[in-house]
């Protein structure tokens, strides 16, 4: 009855803060006798749940704490796809942008961010065309921030719907909370690299912000401006989330080849990069995009 509740709550996206202690944990557990990955713990009206990840499909699930064992982690988990993922996305060198994971082996990945605006609404027409695609539901990462959430509200919901409806395959992806950003400072010292940034509270707040709208979150994360450095990407490392990177920045002029991760702002900041994407879906009919779920 307890799980019920949550899950008809957690669906209908009316937790209203419910969610309470939420901390990262890092431990093996089975569930219906699959291996998952355990990511955060918390608590929705006393009752305790986790945050996991099937490290073989690299889906995220809400567990109820009551049916899950917590167990070492198998040979075969150290040979998932996740694992070696998150080896790979986090190893050295640590360039100072674009760090993490920039292309896949064959096909295309979209990927949207949504850093915070002060633009009246969205890329709508963007959305709207990848749900005209003959590829059903079109698979689409977007990069979330909790300001553009807070400030958006309408068009996130409207997004959700989408989802909920089978119109879009949307991967909810970690850009931060808050996106720090000064305009006079240099890229060493800017984004999550500011004084005042702490980064893990920065994380864990916007996977609260989702998980009490009803969404859940992703393994998959971006750092704001592809900013970072080897202390930002241990920590990331820590808290288990994939970094992602872009090669083919659309408004940078950077265009896909095969397997390139692209980088397009649904904000309505770059609007040259959304039209680039718009033309590439006209002029090839079948572009073949896959979500980040399906890296090798
Ligand atoms: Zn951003």
């Amino acid at each position: 009855m307890r799980t019920l509740l949550f899950f008809i709550l957690f669906i209908s996206g009316i937790l209203a803060k419910g969610i309470e202690e939420y901390r990262p944990i890092s431990a093996c557990a089975r569930y219906n006798k699959i291996e998952y990955r355990l990511l955060r713990s918390f608590r929705f009206q006393k009752s305790h749940y986790y945050l996991a990840l099937n490290p073989y499909t690299l889906e995220s699930h809400i567990l109820d704490a009551k049916r899950v064992v917590v167990s070492s982690c198998s040979q075969n988990y150290f040979n998932s796809r996740y694992y070696k993922l998150l080896d790979y996305s986090t190893a050295a060198p640590y360039p100072l942008q674009n760090d993490g994971i920039t292309h896949g082996s064959r096909g295309l990945y979209l990927s949207v961010d949504l850093c915070p605006s002060s633009h009246r609404g969205y890329e709508r027409r963007l959305f709207l065309a990848l749900i005209a695609q003959p590829k059903h539901p079109f698979p689409v990462t977007l990069f979330i921030t909790k300001r553009w959430i807070l400030r958006h509200f309408k068009a996130f919901k409207e997004l959700k719907e989408w989802q909920k409806k089978g119109l879009l395959d949307i991967t909810w992806g970690n850009h931060t909370a808050y996106h720090r950003y000064k305009q006079k400072n240099i890229l060493k010292h800017n984004f999550v690299l500011l004084p005042k940034e702490h980064l893990v509270n920065d994380i864990l707040d916007l996977e609260v912000t989702l998980l009490n709208y009803g969404v859940i979150p992703s393994i998959f994360f971006r750092f704001p401006g592809l900013v970072s450095d080897r202390k930002s990407v241990e920590i990331v490392k820590h808290l288990g989330l994939i970094i992602i990177g872009s090669d083919s920045w659309l408004a940078k002029g950077q265009l896909p080849k095969e397997g390139s991760i692209i980088l397009v702002h649904g904000n309505k900041n770059e609007p040259q990069g959304v039209l680039s994407f718009l033309q590439l879906l006209q002029k090839r009919d079948h572009l073949e995009v896959k979500s980040l779920k399906s890296l090798q």
